[in-house]
């Protein structure tokens, strides 16, 4: 087995990671180079033709891991997009929405380079690429063995970093030789509302890892929920409005799921939330059609027939006109809003509306990177532009950091070392330089062999590298991942018969 590392080496976007096994190649992820460098070149480029790719294993939906399908599609791809149901779900509105973005850019760029006596440039693929991409896509659940061909079997685990995220488990098989690897996708923070704890794996030969945290600690995300509610009750006090710049997907339903708690302990009153977002929005009804993928308390809720994403005084904007608006409102609006970095999107009509009220509150609930509106203010500019005109920046700030979706240093090494036997090599990937040296450094006290990627590396495995499993150990490790209360007998009959 060949792994050439490509995306997402010393850099945390547009993770991609090739693999040939047999005569496949096979892509683990497909993402957008994003932020600040993010150069078009980048994102053009791919060192494979599009029609000889087989398969994309697609951990989760986010567009750093997912945001270049579209253009394979575009460019000619034929195999299939493996991911799960719920991961498909999510990039049957997210992909649509990134080509659409795409467009929007190219356009931008466009109306100077003609003013500049230039050609027009085309984007970089457009909305409806990303619509018919989508007819390649298969959905699986968790925790079922995948055959994809004669000699690699995957199977997804929940990573708990975004509704079906998934770590996958690779079995291949080459010359009565089984090599394990496990690639890690995005590791999910511990607690994090709705969604269950990151699997732990048990058997790997080798593990590409992500370390976007690996050097940092998050602090309780209870705390800063709890901060969250006050806020908004200081804030209505004062007359104001609290306008929250998030991620559509993910981290909207995360407050959404807190906020129903304070309403329904009847600690938020006199005030309306809004979810100004149709991403957002969208995102939403997925996320309450794959109720079964849920953590033990969000099903409580279900079980007493209450929806812990639906409550009293909770509106989704549909029109613009409804948007627009919002902006008569002086007092008592929760408004969420994206883009989370405040680029796009109906949350700039907010800002422009609302920053310059000392009154108001703005709450951040994610990473802002260098360079973007949501940063500068996060940073104390006392006056930002927002759509050309200056806005003196009055409103109360504040920036919440125990929301994060990823798993902090600790997370990380709770996952790595909790492999049974230790995994052979450990491939570090998805972090910047920083946070990868501190990690190494970390795991090698636990004598844990890594390895810091660089982009284009190519590492050959398989040489002398197996874990032989018995059958009855395979069929043990099977049935304890196995999600057994909420699958039907058949279901576990199917999957036990296969192994033996
Ligand atoms: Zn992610
Ligand atoms: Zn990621």
């Amino acid at each position: 087995m060949k792994i050439q590392f490509y995306g997402a080496a010393r850099t945390v976007t547009g993770s991609c990671h090739i693999l040939r096994i047999k005569d496949k190649l096979i892509l683990l992820d497909l993402g957008l180079y994003q932020g600040n460098g993010a150069i078009e070149k980048e994102n053009e480029y791919f060192p494979f033709n599009a029609n000889e790719v087989d398969y994309v294993i697609l951990s989760h939906a986010h567009i750093d891991h997912s945001g270049r399908i579209p253009l394979l599609y575009k460019r000619g791809f034929k195999g299939q997009v493996i991911c799960t149901d719920a991961t498909k779900d999510l990039c049957s509105v997210m992909l649509p929405d990134s080509g659409y973005i795409q467009e929007a850019e190219a356009e931008w760029k466009n109306r100077k380079r003609i003013r500049q006596g230039l050609k027009g440039i085309d984007p970089l693929y457009t909305s409806n690429d990303a619509v018919e991409s989508l007819t390649f896509f298969k959905g699986y659940p968790y925790d079922n063995i995948i055959k994809l061909f004669d000699g690699l079997e995957i199977i997804f685990r929940d990573a708990g970093h975004l509704l079906g995220s998934a770590m996958v488990e690779l079995i291949a098989k080459e010359d009565n030789k089984e090599i394990r690897l496990v690639y890690s996708g995005d590791i999910g923070n511990k607690g994090l509302p709705i969604l269950k704890d990151p699997s732990k794996i048990k058997y790997a030969d080798y593990v590409i890892m992500e370390t976007t945290y690996g050097d940092r600690f998050h602090t309780k995300m209870e705390e800063d929920m709890k901060s969250l509610a006050s806020i908004i009750k200081d804030t209505v006090k004062r007359g104001g409005n609290v306008i929250i710049p998030s991620f559509a997907v993910g981290r909207t339903q995360e407050v959404l799921y807190m906020l129903n708690k304070y309403v329904e302990n009847n600690e938020l009153k006199n005030c309306t939330v809004y979810v100004d977002s149709p991403l957002a929005t969208e995102a939403t009804s997925i996320f309450k059609r794959h109720e079964k993928y849920y953590d033990e308390e969000a099903k409580k809720y279900l079980e007493r027939g209450d929806n812990p994403l639906e409550f009293k005084g909770l509106v989704f904007t549909k029109s613009q006109q409804e948007s627009s608006e919002l902006n008569k409102i002086q007092n008592g609006a929760v408004i969420i809003s994206a883009s989370g970095m405040c680029e796009a999107g109906r949350i700039k009509h907010h800002l422009k509306h609302n920053l310059w009220r000392k009154e108001c509150s703005i709450v951040f609930v994610g990473y802002q990177a260098e360079g973007t509106l949501g940063r500068t203010i996060v940073d104390g500019s006392k006056k930002v532009r927002v759509f050309g005109e200056e806005i003196a920046v009055n409103a109360k700030i504040y920036n919440l950091h125990g929301l994060s979706g990823h798993a902090d240093r600790n997370g990380l090494y709770e996952w790595i070392t909790g492999f049974v036997k230790k995994p052979k090599r450990v491939f570090l990937v998805h972090g910047d330089a920083e946070s990868m040296f501190s990690f190494k450094e970390l795991i090698e006290n636990e004598n844990i062999d890594s390895e810091i990627i660089a982009p284009n590396q190519v590492i050959e495995i398989g040489e002398g590298d197996e874990i032989k499993l018995s059958k009855k150990d395979k069929l043990l490790e099977i049935i304890k991942n196995m999600d057994v209360d909420h699958m039907s007998k058949d279901e576990i009959i199917k999957i036990v018969e296969r192994e033996i």
